[in-house]
């Protein structure tokens, strides 16, 4: 009767828009206590804006935006993508796909980037129109000895005390400006936080966005605890250490950098509108990237094992 009883519920949850790796997933669910969840592109939207652009005295504004867009052209994050899509003039590379080549406008907007590096949670680095480009964490600049003026170190300050995420940009060996984006929360996740606690679970908000960025968004959904800052290699290390502390953990991610630790979880959930890697490392994948299905999964699963018994 056990399997029948599994495949049954590998069939439900493929009504429900949960894919389910092997049947045998379902009964790692049944002690789980802890659900740690990522936050961009997981609570939130993933869906980045850029709010302000900031450049430090004697810099323009526009050379900022133009030069952290150029870079951030080739990047796959969704602050890149944000940051890319933000320059006015700019023709994104998709919308010029859509174009006719003959009809495709003049591009010297987007000057091309040689050397592209992704420096994985931290940011990105490459040389455009001969300049040593760096974006990212303010950190990141700081590894290059490039530290923020009292200007710009107010308006990293500013963004932090809103909830957003200051992106420092920097070239030639100066932090010369900084760019805010700021995401939103997905209209489901607070309901879900409340379900996921109804069902015992305890929630956990890990980021490798500041802190501040992170209370904000755990406060707007309803989560006490925020691990922040963290960079992609110590997520799973994260998760280790809940282990290691005697809880059982469900991890819900999407990106690149919550692969190994949804592979480390005792149940990995995958965002369907996710990286391709997040979905492989994943015991079930949500479908629709929606975590009120992250709650169908758990109770789905809980189902099924007590038809078992
Ligand atoms: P999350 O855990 O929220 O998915 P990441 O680990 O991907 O975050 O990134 C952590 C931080 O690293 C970001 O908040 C940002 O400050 C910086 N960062 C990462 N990638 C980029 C990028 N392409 N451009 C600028 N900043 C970046
Ligand atoms: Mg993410």
């Amino acid at each position: 009767a056990t399997p029948t009883a599994l495949m049954v519920g590998t069939g439900r949850g493929a009504q429900l828009g949960i894919l389910i790796k092997g049947p045998e997933v379902l009964e790692s669910t049944r002690r789980v206590d802890t659900i740690v969840l990522d936050k961009t592109g997981t609570v939130t939207t993933g869906e980045m804006t850029v709010h302000e652009v900031v450049a430090a005295e004697g810099e323009s504004v526009e050379d900022v935006r133009r030069l952290a867009a150029a870079l951030e052209s080739a990047s796959e994050h969704p602050i890149g993508r944000a940051i890319a899509a933000s320059s006015p003039s700019s023709v994104s590379r998709d919308e010029m796909d859509g174009i006719e080549p003959g009809a495709r406008p003049e591009r010297p907007q987007i000057p091309d980037v040689e050397g592209f590096a992704n420096r994985e949670g931290l940011g990105v680095e490459g040389v455009v129109d001969g300049h040593a480009v760096v974006v990212g964490r303010p950190s990141l600049l700081a590894d290059w000895s490039q530290h923020l003026p009292e200007s710009l170190a107010a308006a990293v300050e500013r963004a932090r005390d809103e909830g957003r995420t200051p992106v420092a940009v920097g070239w030639d060996g100066q932090a010369r400006g900084v760019v805010v984006v700021g995401d939103t929360v997905k209209p489901t996740s607070a309901e879900a936080v409340r379900r996921l606690r109804d069902l015992g679970l305890e929630p956990i908000l890990l980021t490798g966005d500041n802190e501040a960025a992170a209370r904000h968004v755990a406060a707007q959904v309803g989560i006490d605890t925020v691990v922040a800052d963290v960079l992609p290699a110590d997520k799973v290390a994260e998760v280790q250490r809940l282990q290691a502390a005697g809880k059982v953990v469900a991890m819900v991610g999407d990106g690149v950098n919550d692969a190994a630790a949804l592979a480390q979880a005792d149940l990995g959930l995958a965002m369907g509108t996710g990286t391709d890697v997040a979905i492989e490392a994943g015991d079930l994948t949500l479908v629709r990237g929606d975590l009120l299905v992250a709650v169908d999964a758990i109770r789905l699963s809980r189902r099924t094992l007590a038809t078992i018994k």
